[in-house]
């Protein structure tokens, strides 16, 4: 077999505005792109090899974990607007394969649903209808869907339930690539993006390839292993979907919630909801009016709030949107939403949006 190389571009002294979502972030020493990691073994080993012996020059964050920071589609990062001395890796390889003959490697996937205010949502999210893209899956035919990394969740919904494959129909809409999705365990509606995965594929130790079982993996509302491991690299998921019969998913359900959430979602840049919402055990010990905490944001009269570019979007409170700003004015109006609830409801928001080199 033909020794094909593993193909990347690297680029020194690079903006990572250029790379995330919200256009923030100073530069990176070095900013690497992969691609094509699956589809020889050979790219595979490359892959491996490379990491192992390239010297990456790492941050204090990362120095004991020997890893450098990997990004997905940056819709959940604020970089500060510092250098960031390290290495930024993006694996863009973005093949999907339908498993035939596939077992399942799970013993059993948890079902677990998100902190999502379906009485009171906040004063804008209250207005997603959520019985329109509920349907009873028909989950007697489950089938296997590997996608690498870098396939954007959006290309993945559409192809999946263009084929007649249920499941991924939630998360329509959410800007991220499978790793990031992943890693933050992606939200939509009161489905969490778990519930539909079987196993995911990572590099351990800069050396291991492993398959690791939904079991393992310590899912929760925007929570993954990933996040206390940095060490683990995702190089892409196996997806358990339903294949159903006679019904359009893609057309009948998926579009219209788009539909619904591109009005409620500001056009400007921003990073999606920048605070987690409480639970209802939280609720309660706090004796908050809602779990949203775009509810909690807009009750402190903060819905338009700015500091300098950088504001309170009108339409949903825990959207803030980048216009024209920087990181630490960004980052500012995150500590001035903290600060008034925490004065308000002697509570202290969990930020979702993941705040680097501050
Ligand atoms: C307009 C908008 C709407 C949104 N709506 C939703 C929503 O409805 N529900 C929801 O849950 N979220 C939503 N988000 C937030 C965001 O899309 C998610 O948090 C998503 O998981 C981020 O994915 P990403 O690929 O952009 O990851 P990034 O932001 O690039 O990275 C997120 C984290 O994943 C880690 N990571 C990425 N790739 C790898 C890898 N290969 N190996 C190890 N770690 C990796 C990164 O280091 C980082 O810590 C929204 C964001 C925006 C901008």
């Amino acid at each position: 077999m033909e020794k094909r190389k593993l193909s990347y571009t690297l680029k020194r002294n690079y903006p990572l505005s250029e790379v995330t979502r919200i256009h923030l972030g100073g530069k990176c020493s070095r900013y690497m792109e992969f691609r094509d990691l699956y589809n020889t073994n050979i790219d595979r080993l490359n892959f491996l090899e490379y990491i192992k012996n390239t010297k990456f020059k790492y941050t204090n964050e990362f120095e004991d974990l020997k890893v450098p920071f990997f990004l997905g589609n940056g819709s959940d990062v604020l970089f500060s607007d510092k250098k960031y001395i390290g290495d930024v890796v993006k694996i863009s390889s973005n093949g999907i394969f339908i498993l035939e003959n596939y077992s399942c490697i799970s013993d059993s996937i948890p079902e677990t649903r998100s902190n999502y205010d379906l009485k009171q949502g906040d004063k804008s999210t209250a207005s997603l209808n959520l019985s329109s893209i509920y349907f009873k899956e028909d989950k007697s035919n489950p089938v296997y869907v590997f996608a690498e990394s870098g396939v954007r969740l959006s290309y993945l919904i559409q192809y999946t339930l263009e084929i007649g494959f249920s499941g991924l129909h939630w998360f329509s809409y959410i800007p991220a690539n499978v790793s990031g999705a992943i890693y933050n365990n992606v939200h939509g509606g009161i489905e969490l993006l778990s519930n539909y995965i079987d196993a995911v594929v990572v590099l351990k130790n800069n050396r291991e390839i492993k398959l690791l079982s939904n079991n393992e993996l310590d899912f929760g509302y925007d929570k993954s292993i990933f996040q206390k491991d940095k060490s683990i690299v995702i190089l892409g998921a196996i997806f358990k979907l339903y294949k159903q019969e006679n019904i359009n998913i893609y057309s009948d359900f998926s579009k219209n919630w788009i539909k619904q959430k591109v009005n409620v979602q500001p056009k400007g840049y921003s990073l999606g909801s920048t605070f987690k919402n409480f639970s209802e055990e939280e609720k309660l010990k706090y004796n908050l009016p809602s779990i949203s905490a775009g509810y909690l944001i807009d009750s402190c009269n903060l819905k338009g709030f700015r500091i300098n570019n950088a504001y309170i979007y009108e339409k949903h409170a825990n959207f803030f949107i980048n216009e024209g700003t920087s990181s630490e004015d960004y980052n500012n109006l995150i500590e001035y939403a903290i600060k008034k609830v925490k004065e308000q409801y002697n509570v202290t928001l969990i930020p979702e949006v993941i705040r680097v080199n501050f």
